[in-house]
């Protein structure tokens, strides 16, 4: 396992290797798009898409949830970064959903005691997946009911709707490493299918 020494080690190759786009990005950013997505390790938008610094104005919390400082972040990258896209990227087994699907499975009601911040977010999502019934069973469908009402609550948003930016919504599938687009139930009948063939 790599440890802490290996990690801060890493940088002093970072900065030695990539002097040109840091010099570059030192003057300014130009983000292609703002990202929202899960803080999961196994996800940094930047290494999916093969970023360089200053292409990808990223805003990460646990199960992809966007709080007021995510969508202060959001507004930020569309008003002074000038930035017309915000991809919503949910991945594959994500751990914060996952929770919450267990609590509706087993609880039948979100974290009861808000305890922690954590539950919060548990709450949070339980309350966006507990409305159909294929959540149960289903993780990618439950997954894919989060990132919409995070659409949602960005769309709600007055500053961000009033901007007309364009909002994407995409899952990582951690298996392949690849993306794709989510567009209504494409994904969960593919997912299907894959099922009856075993
Ligand atoms: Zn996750």
């Amino acid at each position: 396992m790599i440890r802490m020494y290996d990690i801060l080690k890493r940088n002093e190759n970072f900065a030695n290797s990539n002097k040109e786009q840091i010099t570059k990005s030192a003057k300014s950013q130009n983000p292609v798009c703002a990202v929202v997505s899960c803080s999961d390790s196994r996800v940094p938008p930047e290494l999916l898409f093969e970023a360089k610094l200053g292409e990808l104005f990223t805003i990460r919390t646990a199960g992809g949830i966007i709080d007021n400082a995510g969508l202060a972040s959001l507004e930020y990258a569309i008003e002074y970064l000038n930035v017309k896209t915000v991809l919503v990227l949910g991945h594959t087994n994500c751990g914060a959903v996952t929770h919450a699907q267990e609590e509706l499975i087993h609880k039948h009601q979100p974290p009861s005691h808000e305890k922690s911040h954590l539950d919060d977010v548990i709450s949070e999502i339980y309350k966006n997946i507990e409305g159909n019934k294929q959540n149960l069973t289903d993780l990618n469908h439950a997954i894919i009911d989060n990132l919409k009402a995070q659409v949602n609550k960005i769309n709600e948003d007055p500053v961000i709707s009033r901007s007309n930016a364009e909002i994407l919504l995409y899952l990582y599938n951690i298996e392949t490493g690849k993306v794709s687009q989510v567009k209504k139930d494409i994904e969960f009948n593919v997912r299907k299918k894959k099922l009856k063939n075993l």
